[in-house]
């Protein structure tokens, strides 16, 4: 069968040639999409083509054979390239060189490595000369390109690395007393290009390819390769990627950042990714090629003071920069994360992508790019994005950033200050150092508690688990675009860069800093947000939004955090269709819950109530009466209490609607299990101690959870339900009917009902109690029996459920669990196994399954309305404060979703966001 698949395709010269766009980013990746939109867009950028992630896909499962037809457009491509551009690829006489480099759908930053300068080659070297006149340019080239070629293209196969060029580097370099690279003469670096070409020798057993087509190839293919590498699969991993083909493979026709002082290279933000302001930033170096800035070979120069160069090229360049990074943004709607280059005076640029930033950035992007103005100073910007726009930008975990503690800022002031360095990463780390990633990985994996601060030098992609595991990272060297600070601000982690103060020692693993050292172990806090690294352990301090929102302190509510997120949930609250809830148990969590946002409680469970001080021994009491009368009696007790929860719970919730669950849990989680304990509870309840240890053995059922537990309780021991819809009934009335009025809407939940006929028989006594309590007190109060849907039985047979249940609450951890059959307690034994092989995508109890358990939530609401058509469905699950499900439900028709308090600004946004996605 014949293959007409495109599989390349050209960029560059404007919008007549480019075949690709930023739609693409798919087949094309990111950077292979966005050098295509720049070039649409007459911006410069080195003209090239990309070869699509599909070619990847098949390469990958072809065994590593291009697929049919590409190899042909490869050449056809490559030749429309040298024509347009006049030269040929490596020609002897006037050689097209270009990059090599790689780029998924999604940005991996440093993840897959770039070659440089290919087409090099003993006879082109000269070529490039006497085109150039530039002798130590090429000589330059030539030895970046061995070492990269060698690196990245044949190290994988033997064992060739950056680090066996570098050692030759620095050996000449003090040969010749040169401090940096840029001081080595043409000569010395051709006698380096000879060193180069002996150490590839060496170790590859082939000397340096001489054939630039077999150069591109080696390279295509070894970006291909790439994709299935063990760092690129660790990161897709932690960060979620899945769905993706592969890499793209883009060429590019080089630009010279290293031609002299009039060259350099750069990166550049539009605006802040750590702390979000709106100022642009950036880092360059003179007369620099390629990753320079970010190795850290040199210490980057600060984008402000390009202006103020010698030459006055620079000014142009800045000037020019400045005005196509502000319109990238407001093309892409977006902040933008650039890498350009200047060669002789000229700015090319070679990437732009949706740049990275922590949840605080986030926010205040979206903020500002919406209201035009500086959240802190005031100052006028750019309007790029309406409000919903602006919403859509941002994820729950942005919000919840907000929400996460700082330094105590008298505890900070007190604290011994080691070092300050560069605030590459917000918020405030406290943990025990490590010196290797897998130390770190391995402290949190013995101990989930455990809380580490990874130091190095430098990070690498090797080091990205242990960095996700540590609580910051900490490095001696690099900037604000280095490694550890471009990951760590992904993730909205602490990060602190360039603290060169440090001598980090690997080997005895131990930090000198001046005369103090700290080894492993030792505590150190860091504050991300300025960069301050201190001794032992600082007291953190909640955020101005919870402080402003839990506390109503008036200086938080000053705060230019609180604002934004103040905003943020206005804008959610003006878009948001769905109502949202949440689990509260106590006064104290529902008023959190309320200023929130919360409209109600969804679920109030009651069996906290059980534990809290000496309640804990009038249901044991309960447990262990022998008859009726005596249950009743130590329910009595139990009464008076849960009636004083209740009334606070109303009263927090005033005008708003509280859902009541009735005892859940099996009986046996109150009683105690060891000899000691039940000796103690003999003593106290006046029983032998046999006595308890025979109940406690009469309790124990081999699966509790699909034991006695929910509704059956109540309908073995009816005077359960009786004592807690009197606590409710009576809070109700006695608040309703206080001085100051407080208006209550209970809404009694009976938990874990498979038939209408469990449910008639509990809602017959629940509905006969409050008749009676209502009557006595004399308040018209309005109230509400309906059940849980947790069993897929009640989903199935929802249409009869409903003709006694005024509402439903779907509980999806239940719900969950009984439709997979995994006990939602154990599943910690098999997840990891079916997340790893791709046997579930994601853990169920977290992310609502749509196609299982989604379907029965479906089916109830269908069902349940079919019966009772204004039947009011809400969920109380987990799930409820978690973005994707919470979406799922606007779908699905609920009326409210219901989290813990501290999600609810989450599910606002995560409503608002379904809302406008329509
Ligand atoms: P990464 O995905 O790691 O950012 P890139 O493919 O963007 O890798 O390449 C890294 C750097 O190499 C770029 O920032 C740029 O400085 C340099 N580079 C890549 N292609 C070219 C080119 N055609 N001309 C000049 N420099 C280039
Ligand atoms: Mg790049
Ligand atoms: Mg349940």
């Amino acid at each position: 069968m014949a293959n007409n698949k495109k599989y390349v395709y050209f960029y560059g010269f404007g919008k007549e040639h480019t075949e690709g766009d930023t739609s693409m980013k798919a087949l094309l990746g990111g950077k292979g999409a966005n050098l295509a939109e720049m070039a649409n867009a007459n911006i410069p950028v080195p003209p090239g083509f990309t070869v699509s992630t599909e070619a990847c896909a098949c390469y990958s499962k072809n065994g590593g054979r291009y697929p049919q037809g590409m190899e042909d457009q490869l050449k056809k491509t490559l030749a429309k390239l040298e024509q347009m551009m006049g030269k040929k690829l490596g020609d002897a006489d006037d050689p097209l060189l270009v990059s090599v480099r790689s780029g998924a759908a999604i940005s991996m930053p440093g993840m897959m490595d770039t070659v440089l300068n290919l087409g090099l080659t003993d006879k082109s070297v000269h070529g490039f000369i006497k085109q150039t006149g530039n002798e130590r340019t090429a000589w330059d080239c030539y030895r970046r390109f061995i070492d990269m070629f060698g690196d990245v293209v044949m190290g994988p196969y033997t064992g060739l690395t950056h680090h066996d060029f570098e050692i030759e580097l620095e050996k000449i370099k003090k040969k010749y007393k040169a401090t940096d690279d840029t001081e080595l003469t043409a000569e010395q670096l051709k006698e380096l290009v000879e060193v180069y070409k002996k150490v590839y020798l060496e170790k590859v057993k082939k000397p340096f390819p001489q054939d630039p087509m077999q150069q591109l190839d080696l390279a295509i293919r070894a970006v291909f390769g790439s994709w299935n590498s063990e760092r690129a699969e660790k990161y897709r991993q932690i960060n979620k990627i899945t769905g993706l083909l592969g890499t793209a493979v883009n060429v590019c026709t080089m630009v010279f950042g290293n031609m002299g002082d009039e060259s350099g290279t750069g990166v550049a933000f539009t605006r802040d990714g750590g702390t979000g302001d709106s100022k642009p930033m950036g880092e360059y170096l003179i007369n620099a090629q390629g990753e320079d800035v970010v190795a850290g070979i040199r210490t980057p120069k600060d984008l402000k003071d390009m202006p103020s160069e010698n030459s006055k090229v620079w000014k142009k360049a800045h000037a020019d920069l400045m005005k196509i990074m502000s319109r990238l943004e407001k093309h892409y709607k977006y902040p933008q994360d650039v890498e350009f280059t200047v060669q002789e005076g000229k700015l090319w640029m070679l990437q732009t992508r949706n740049a990275k930033r922590t949840g605080l950035a986030g926010v205040r992007w979206a903020v500002e790019m919406a209201t035009g103005e500086d959240m802190y100073t005031g100052e006028k910007l750019p309007k790029i994005l309406n409000q919903k726009e602006a919403l859509t930008t941002l994820s729950g975990d942005d919000l919840e950033q907000l929400l996460f503690p700082v330094f105590d800022i008298a505890a900070e002031k007190k604290a011994k200050l080691i070092t300050t360095a560069l605030p590459a990463g917000p918020g405030a780390a406290v943990g025990q150092i490590v010196f290797e990633a897998k130390d770190a990985e391995a402290a949190v994996k013995k101990d989930p508690q455990a809380k580490v601060i990874l130091v190095r030098q430098d990070t690498s992609p090797e080091d990205v688990g242990g960095m996700w595991a540590a609580q910051g990272v900490l490095t001696s060297t690099g900037g604000m675009t280095s490694h550890a600070a471009v990951v760590a601000r992904g993730w909205g982690k602490c990060c602190i860069c360039g603290a060169g103060e440090l001598g980090i020692d690997y080997k005895k693993k131990v930090i000198t800093v001046g005369k103090k050292t700290y080894k492993a172990g030792d505590w150190l806090s860091l504050n991300g947000s300025t960069g301050k690294v201190y001794e032992g352990q600082i007291a953190t301090q909640v955020s101005p939004v919870v402080a402003g929102v839990v506390d109503g302190t008036a200086a938080a509510k000053k705060d230019p955090i609180y604002k934004m997120y103040d905003l943020v949930s206005k804008w959610s609250d003006n878009n948001r269709k769905i109502n949202v809830r949440t689990n509260a148990d106590t006064p104290k969590d529902a008023a959190a819950a309320r200023a929130f946002g919360a409209e109600g409680i969804g679920l109030c469970r009651t069996e906290h109530m059980f534990f809290e001080g000496d309640r804990i021994w009038a249901i044991r009491e309960f447990i262990l009466a022998e008859d009726e009368a005596g249950r009743k009696a130590a329910l009595a007790k139990l009464l008076k209490h849960q009636q004083k929860d209740f009334e606070g719970i109303f009263k927090a919730m005033d005008g708003l609607p509280v859902t009541v669950r009735l005892l859940d849990p099996p009986l046996h989680e109150f009683v105690p299990h060891t000899k000691k304990d039940q000796q103690e509870m003999a003593k106290r309840l006046g029983v032998s101690a046999k006595k308890v240890a025979d109940r406690v053995k009469q309790l124990h059922e081999f699966n509790p959870m699909l034991g006695h537990r929910g509704c059956r309780l109540s309908v073995t021991f009816p005077e359960l339900c009786v004592m807690q819809t009197t606590a409710i009934i009576a809070a109700a009335c006695k608040v309703s009917k206080a001085k100051k009025k407080v208006k209550v809407l209970p809404e009694i939940m009976i938990p874990l009902v498979g038939t209408k006929a469990e449910l008639d028989y509990l809602e017959k006594i629940a509905r006969e109690t409050a008749e009676e309590i209502i009557k006595k007190s004399g308040v018209a109060l309005k109230y509400m029996i309906g059940t849980m849907i947790e069993i897929p039985r009640a989903a199935l047979t929802a249409d009869e459920i409903a003709e006694t249940a005024e509402f439903f609450s779907f509980g999806t951890n239940d719900l969950t669990q009984m439709t997979f059959g995994y006990s939602r307690d154990d599943i910690g034994t098999f997840l990891p196994d079916y997340l790893q092989e791709k046997i579930l995508p994601t853990d169920p109890f977290q992310h609502l399954d749509r196609n299982g358990v989604g379907q029965l939530v479906q089916m109830g609401v269908e069902r349940g309305r079919s019966t009772r058509p204004d039947l009011k469905c809400g969920i109380c699950g987990e799930h409820g404060g978690d973005p994707a499900s919470v979406k799922f439900c606007c779908k699905a028709g609920l009326n409210y979703v219901s989290c813990s308090p501290f999600r609810v600004p989450i599910a606002r946004l995560a409503a608002a966001q379904a809302a406008i996605a329509g």
